[in-house]
């Protein structure tokens, strides 16, 4: 058969195009993407980063992809730096980005992994925007913080809502209305809603004072950062006004007509016992609603993401379960600021013994331990107060300060067989104490706090060594997901094959977990220690890196410790199953005591 002229088949292509698109099409358009900024107003602290997951929570739950973004202005270029008692928990993401604790709480919520482009700083964007530069990739032009800088956020808005494929973005500006830090970040919000008229609104979560000496809730001071936000060019749709009690009509409705809002915008937000409510009472009041009517948002795209049923009776369940109490004891140093003890720097970890809590029906009762306290009382006084906990946790962390203390705790619960988990640094000082007290190796301890050790029982990985000579500390550790490989008929193994009390029908071998560390258990040392009854159920696919350390039942009723961080994979709708374990163990013990 004679073939056809190439030009007369590409003709037909282009008639056929023609007449499909004059055919009225039966496919729904994909409806633009949506853009909800969340900014504070008044002072920070009054739970702006709840408010932003919780109305993630509510439009997932209503069918709409939801990625949530956390702004933090500062110049580092990630939190990977700083100090937990300057800024609380740093939490890992899958990608290995170092991020600020409301990320946890937005992947909490969501129920969902974010990307490394759901976080900004004004480090990172001056950074790519100067390293740019270098690369003369700006073609010779001036470059200055507006355009450029503002531009780049801009791009990195609409990039993170294109990698998530997601059909809406909540963005949480970081710091209140007002600080100079924040400025070039609103200031890219308000382009971006000149390209986008219909698709951008903001919301203000603002705090009402009320003064002990008036007694009366106070609405001027959300008023004027209302007015100070207009004065940058952003107009407010909708405003959350956080405050220790209910918003009354009256006040309600002297902020809308002050403000130019609508008063069924003006949603009060009181104060409440578990963040766990905020969807729950947002969801009363029809927050997803009214900011769909805001957004000019069609119908949800798809099947609900996210069961507001299972969200509700798990908010409950985690309040409801007081006459069950477990008490554990979470052994830390960042726990003192000044006069006041913050659970902060560990929140991931406390939200985790929460899930898996209700998952055991019961309630998880914290009792934050000093690591300090415990390095003098050497000689058994104050170790009592250990024995009315059901479960010890030592948590991940840095540095010399109050490790003595943590080893002597784990000693501890070795020996009274106290369920303990060991996360990060936990499992590292759970081998170094059995080391020195099973394997008699005098003065174990761990190159990062004595480089001279005679047992280096905890080393530092060896491409870590290169990175820490040429002092190259930002952004470099062994960061985010890695898989490990588990051995059967181990505590660790029995643990992953179940799901909330029930069994998977399969046995679970592969795993994959987040990390944050530089030192892991040498090598050097396996043999002897799991000759001497510790066994390591979790390594890495090649068997190099010891994952999972943890004693037989036989020897102790739960005494484990990961050298991951499974904290930062702990939802409440789906809480980890090594920390359903523990509480399980804490559980039991508690029923043999009390019996
Ligand atoms: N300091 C230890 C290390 O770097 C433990 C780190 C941690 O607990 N996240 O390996």
């Amino acid at each position: 058969m004679a073939r056809k002229p190439a030009k007369k088949i590409l003709n037909r292509t282009k008639a056929r195009r023609a007449q499909a698109a004059s055919r009225p099409s039966h496919k729904k358009a994909k409806s633009p993407h949506k853009y909800i900024f969340v900014i504070g107003g008044v002072m920070s602290g009054v739970g702006k980063g709840v408010a932003t997951a919780s109305l993630g929570t509510l439009l997932s739950a209503k069918g709409f992809k939801v990625n949530l973004v956390k702004v933090d202005p500062y110049l580092n270029v990630d939190a990977g730096t700083m100090n937990p008692t300057e800024h609380g928990e740093v939490f890992v993401l899958d990608s290995g980005l170092e991020t600020d604790q409301d990320m946890g709480n937005y992947e909490r919520f969501l129920g969902r992994d974010l990307t490394a482009d759901d976080y900004l700083t004004s480090g990172m964007v001056y950074k790519s925007v100067i390293d740019r530069e270098r690369a003369l990739g700006y073609g010779g032009k001036c470059v200055e913080a507006i355009p450029q800088i503002r531009d780049e956020i801009v791009g990195r808005y609409e990039r993170a809502a294109k990698i998530n494929g997601s059909d809406i973005s909540i963005i949480e500006v970081g710091g209140t209305i007002g600080d100079y830090q924040n400025i070039m970040f609103i200031e890219a919000a308000r382009v971006l809603k000149i390209r986008h008229p219909h698709d951008v609104v903001f919301m203000v979560v603002s705090y009402l004072p009320t003064p002990g000496t008036l007694g009366e809730m106070k609405t001027r001071p959300t008023q004027n950062a209302i007015n100070q936000l207009s004065s940058y060019g952003v107009t407010t749709d909708i405003v959350i006004a956080r405050a220790a009690t209910p918003l009354d009509q009256r006040r309600k409705e002297k902020i809308a007509t002050a403000c130019n809002i609508l008063p069924k915008r003006v949603i009060s937000a009181p104060d409440i016992e578990s963040i766990y409510d905020v969807p729950v009472n947002f969801d009363k009041d029809k927050l997803a609603d009214i900011v769909l009517e805001a957004l000019d948002c069609p119908e949800p795209p798809h099947q609900p993401q996210l069961d507001m049923n299972e969200w509700r009776k798990m908010a409950r369940g985690i309040k409801d379960h007081a006459e069950h109490e477990v008490h554990i004891g979470v052994v830390g140093k960042y726990f003192n600021t000044g006069d006041f003890i913050l659970s902060d720097a560990y929140i991931s970890v406390l939200e985790a013994i929460k899930f898996s809590a209700y998952a055991n029906k019961v309630k998880a009762v914290i009792h934050t331990v000093n690591a300090r306290d415990f390095e003098i009382a050497a000689n058994g006084e104050g170790f009592a107060a250990l024995d009315k906990l059901d479960g010890i946790i030592v948590p991940g962390g840095f540095g010399s300060s109050g490790i003595e203390g943590k080893l002597a705790v784990i000693k501890y619960a070795r020996e009274k067989k106290i369920p303990y988990l060991g996360l990060c640094y936990g499992m590292q000082l759970m081998t170094i104490e059995y080391a020195r007290d099973v394997l008699k190796l005098d003065n174990a301890h761990t190159t990062e706090i004595d480089p001279k050790t005679p047992h280096p029982i905890i080393d530092i990985m060896p491409d870590q060594r290169e990175k820490m000579a040429r002092g190259d500390y930002g952004g470099t550790m062994r960061l985010g997901l890695y898989p490990a490989k588990l051995s059967k008929d181990t505590i660790a193994q029995e643990a992953y094959s179940y799901f909330n009390g029930k069994k998977l029908p399969k046995a679970t071998t592969s795993i994959k977990e987040r990390h944050r560390h530089r030192y892991e258990v040498n090598p050097k040392y396996i043999e002897r220690l799991e000759k001497a009854g510790l066994v390591f159920s979790g390594r890495s696919p090649d068997g190099r890196l010891m994952e999972i350390a943890e004693l037989p039942r036989d020897k102790h009723p739960f005494f484990l410790g990961t050298q991951f961080h499974p904290e930062f994979l702990a939802r409440p709708l789906m809480p980890h199953p090594l920390f359903t374990e523990f509480v399980k163990a804490a559980k039991e013990r508690k029923g043999r005591i009390s019996n």
